[in-house]
């Protein structure tokens, strides 16, 4: 006979969300240091900050529940962090390779955007108002970080595709036999 209760998903989730969150602060770093543009770079260690938070606010609901918050891996975040450092593989210019690091970060977003407003909701039903509050302070985090980045990517995919065209005419370049310019410098 099946056993388990809304309350007993509602944990599981939660440690899904700690073990996705503990994957991301060991994952930001490395996207940081991938990325070439300043406010990307900026905007992923801001979000490494804000991820750290996040841990900890989990750590306090599981401290609530007096419970441990391990013993879950969140195979989705861990699937999402692997196509990123794929990206990172790829022989990206410097910033498709910006642009390659934003779509990976926005899925994880949109992940974790899911992910807290499944337990938001559950809590609500649970009368969990002290969790709500802690979730709903991360869910709201989650957001602004997707939209921070929907603005950095308009500004980061014109410049690659511009790093396109420069490509383009360093090849017209070989065919007159002029000095090619220097991929790098776009
Ligand atoms: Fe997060
Ligand atoms: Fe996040």
């Amino acid at each position: 006979m099946a056993t388990k209760s809304l309350r007993e998903l509602y944990v599981d989730e939660l440690k899904d969300l700690y073990s996705a969150e503990s994957q991301l602060v060991k994952a930001l770093p490395k996207m940081a240091k991938a990325a070439s543009s300043e406010e990307l770079r900026q905007g992923f260690e801001a979000h490494l900050e804000q991820t750290k938070e996040q841990v900890q606010r989990l750590e306090e609901i599981f401290e609530l529940l007096d419970e441990s918050p391990k013993g879950k891996k969140c195979v989705g975040m861990e699937g999402l962090v692997k196509e990123g450092a794929e990206a990172m593989e790829e022989d990206f210019q410097d910033t498709v390779l910006d642009a390659a690091l934003i779509g990976a970060a926005q899925r994880v977003e949109h992940y974790e955007i899911a992910a807290y407003g499944t337990v938001c909701e559950f809590a609500t039903v649970l009368g969990e108002k002290d969790h709500l509050s802690l979730l709903e302070q991360t869910l709201e985090e989650e957001k602004e970080t997707d939209e921070k980045l929907t603005e950095l990517a308009k500004d980061i995919n014109a410049q690659a595709n511009e790093g396109q065209s420069i490509e383009n005419d360093n090849e017209k370049d070989i065919s007159t036999g002029k000095r090619k310019t220097s991929r790098r410098a776009a």
